[in-house]
């Protein structure tokens, strides 16, 4: 089973990301966090990465389509991307190189994005949380590390980022639906692990 997990930043594609691949062993492919490792590296693709995730636009085609097809042709599995494509090019050079099967997407209104991301936390070991349930603590539950704030996570790159998100990815909305791949899940303000719950009735529809 070859997925797409498709949402505006915010949406929780990360969480639920790690919590499908894990279930239905997939591999889990995410184009953000090659950037970021990328960046943490020095690599020559992360310092020009740096530029546009800072000014919340997408990074080249070129580039990302490169990357992404380099790790698919590793793989013979199932696999899940997750944050590409993110626009209507990158979905057509995907379709060159990869059969994809469904494009899972996470549906949340508009106006709880913006909190969600200013809001966010991550560890280093994948969890995020939103300041709001901390309750002031500043240290991961599940591994105990220091918890930290994305740099793209700012208000003025978030405005960006969601723009970004409503031109150039959302009309893959009906390019997959169009091909009758598309599943959307309508998160509304359900928690993470609710969300899941109807993840799990769509992809075991599925795969049935
Ligand atoms: P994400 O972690 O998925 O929110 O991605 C963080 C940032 O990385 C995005 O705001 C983009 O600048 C960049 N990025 C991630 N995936 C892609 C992609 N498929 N195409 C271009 N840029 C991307």
């Amino acid at each position: 089973m070859n997925i797409i997990l498709l949402g505006a930043p915010g949406a929780g594609k990360g969480t639920q990301a790690a919590k499908i691949a894990e279930k239905y062993s997939l591999l889990h492919i995410s184009t953000g966090d090659i950037f970021r490792a990328n960046i943490k590296g020095g690599t020559e693709i992360g310092k020009l990465a740096k530029s546009y995730i800072d000014a919340g636009k997408l990074v080249p085609d070129e580039v990302t389509c490169e990357i992404v097809k380099g790790r698919l042709t590793e793989i013979n599995d199932g696999f899940m991307l997750d944050g590409f494509p993110r626009n209507l090019f990158q979905a057509q050079e995907l379709d060159k190189f990869a059969k994809i099967d469904l494009c899972l997407n996470l549906d949340v209104d508009d106006r709880l994005l913006l909190d969600r991301i200013c809001g966010r936390r991550m560890c280093v070991c994948g969890a995020s949380y939103h300041v709001s349930s901390l309750g002031g603590k500043t240290a991961c539950e599940k591994c105990g590390k220091e918890l930290y704030q994305r740099e793209d996570d700012n208000p003025q790159t978030v405005g960006a980022r969601l723009e970004t998100y409503n031109k150039q990815t959302s009309p893959l909305i009906s390019y997959y639906g169009k091909q009758n791949k598309l599943a959307t899940v309508d998160c509304g303000t359900m928690s993470p692990d609710e969300v899941f719950g109807c993840v799990v009735k769509v992809l075991d529809k599925f795969i049935k």
